[in-house]
Order: structure tokens, then C-alpha cells, then sequence
């Protein structure tokens, strides 16, 4: 199930203290700033494309998009994917940190400006949003995890910090959290827990393996592009990411089988 995934939070008004918006913004694209510049072969359109374009000069097929940080872009069609796909990854991944703050303090009573006091103390300047944002979810994921029927609770906030990780640019970071999340789907480990807890259940629901939510195979592929990870980094990277949990709650499927049927969707698609 992943209902978890679905949940929206609710969006309430707290009076918190306006951070200064310096959070690191991502640049998809360094190169091909002038919006009437061939980003094949550099000849000048002397006009602002169209969405898209042919060259003239060297026949290859340009795109107008808008990168991730807002600005005009013209590129080639593999950037244009990658942008696209971004685009889509991020109405899933991507967070408003300034809310999540909010809400983790009106549901689980995390004092915003303790935190920030205490976080400029320890840095010595004011602290980022996500700074506040990452002790918190720290908190929370020993928290949840400590009490072992809360496994759904851990994963919502797992993945909370792959969005927050994502948000200050930290790919790898995201993708070995993300990585956390899949495998808990994968292995079906609210199941797991619920039979460590009353093996009698078996009987009437016996285990049975999870499945990935394609949404979650999509902040995958996104992740992977942007940290660069191959397929041999990602699987030591998921093997690493769940060793824990797997040498907590012995679920059938390792983390290795785990990841050696989901390599069949994140590198053979890839390719395409
Ligand atoms: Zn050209």
C-alpha cells in the first residue's frame, strides 16, 4: 500500500519568523543562457525561439524551456528531456521547506525558534530553513524508528528528508533515502512488522512482496541522472542504505535481491 504516498499535508498557518530565502537554487543547465543562440552550433536565430525550433545553420531541432531556476533557456533535445523529466520528478519531490517546518512543529510539537537558537548558536549564523528542517526529521527518524509498529511514520519521514536533500541539491544524499523508502515498499515491511508483532495473522494474510510505486521509480531515474550514480555505485548504495532494516526486521527479500529486480526498471529504461 502506499496511501502513505498519497497523503497531502495539510497546509496550516504558523506564524513563524520569514527565513531569508538563500536556499541553494539547482541549475539544470549552466550553458546556452541567450535564448537565440543554436546550443548545437552556436548560430545566432537573432530572435527569441519558439518553443521549438529548427537551426537553420546546422538542421538540428532546438527547444525553448524554462530551467528549474527560472530562466529562458534554448537546448538541445537531450537537455530538453532531462529538463522535462526534472519538471516532472519535482511536482513530485520537491517541498516547501518553510511548510514542512510548519507542520512537523503544529503536529509533533517541534518549537521553530528553540531550534533556530540552537542551530545559530552551534553554526554561528543564522541557520537555512533546511537546517531546521534536517534536525527535525533527524528527530523524527529516531523517533519512529524506535518504535517499531511506527515503520510507516519512519518511511513519510525518510522521504520527507530525500525532498529536503533534493531541495539543497544534495543528490546522492536524496537517492540513498529515496532508496530507504523502495525498499520498504518493496519488501512490504508494514506487513513484515505486523507479523513480527502477531505471527497468527500469517495464517488469514500471509506475507506477500510489495511493489514500487512508479512514482517513486521516477524520483529514482531523476536522482540517478543528477548525482551521476552508474549501476554498480547504486546497488552498494542501496545494499548500504538498508542494512539496518534488513538486520532489523529479516524481511525475505535482502536488500541485494531488492535491488537486482529493481535494476530492471532504473537501468534497462534508462537506456531508451
Ligand atoms: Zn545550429
Amino acid at each position: 500500500m502506499f496511501g502513505w504516498f498519497r497523503k497531502k499535508r495539510k497546509i496550516e498557518e504558523v506564524d513563524t519568523t520569514k527565513e531569508t530565502k538563500s536556499e541553494t537554487k539547482k541549475e539544470t543547465s549552466k550553458s546556452h543562457t541567450k535564448t537565440t543562440l543554436c546550443p548545437y552550433c552556436g548560430n545566432d536565430f537573432k530572435r527569441v525561439v519558439k518553443a521549438k525550433s529548427k537551426c537553420k545553420a546546422c538542421g538540428k531541432t532546438v527547444y525553448k524551456r524554462t530551467s528549474i531556476s527560472g530562466e529562458s533557456i534554448v537546448v538541445t533535445e537531450e537537455e530538453k528531456e532531462k529538463i522535462d523529466k526534472e519538471y516532472e520528478v519535482r511536482r513530485v519531490i520537491s517541498c516547501d521547506i518553510e511548510t514542512l517546518n510548519s507542520n512537523y512543529a503544529a503536529h509533533r510539537g517541534y518549537a521553530l525558534a528553540a531550534i533556530r537558537k540552537e542551530l545559530k548558536e552551534r553554526f554561528g549564523k543564522e541557520p537555512l530553513a533546511s537546517d531546521i528542517a534536517w534536525y527535525i526529521l533527524n528527530q523524527e527518524s529516531v523517533r519512529t524508528l524506535s518504535d517499531t509498529y511506527n515503520i510507516g511514520s519512519y518511511q513519510n519521514v525518510r522521504l520527507d528528508m530525500a525532498r529536503v536533500s533534493y531541495e539543497r541539491g544534495n543528490y546522492a544524499t536524496a537517492l540513498r533515502l529515496l532508496f530507504e523508502v523502495i525498499y520498504l515498499d518493496h519488501c512490504n515491511m508494514y506487513k513484515v512488522v505486523m507479523l513480527m508483532h502477531d505471527p497468527t495473522l500469517a495464517s488469514v494474510m500471509p506475507y506477500t512482496k510489495g511493489s514500487v510505486p512508479p512514482a517513486l521509480v521516477e524520483m529514482a531515474y531523476v536522482l540517478i541522472d543528477l548525482s551521476g550514480t552508474d549501476e554498480g555505485e547504486a546497488e552498494a548504495l542501496y545494499v548500504e542504505a538498508n542494512r539496518s532494516l534488513y538486520a532489523a526486521y529479516s524481511p525475505e527479500i535482502s536488500p541485494k535481491e531488492s535491488f537486482g529486480e529493481l535494476k530492471q526498471i532504473l537501468y534497462k529504461e534508462k537506456t531508451k
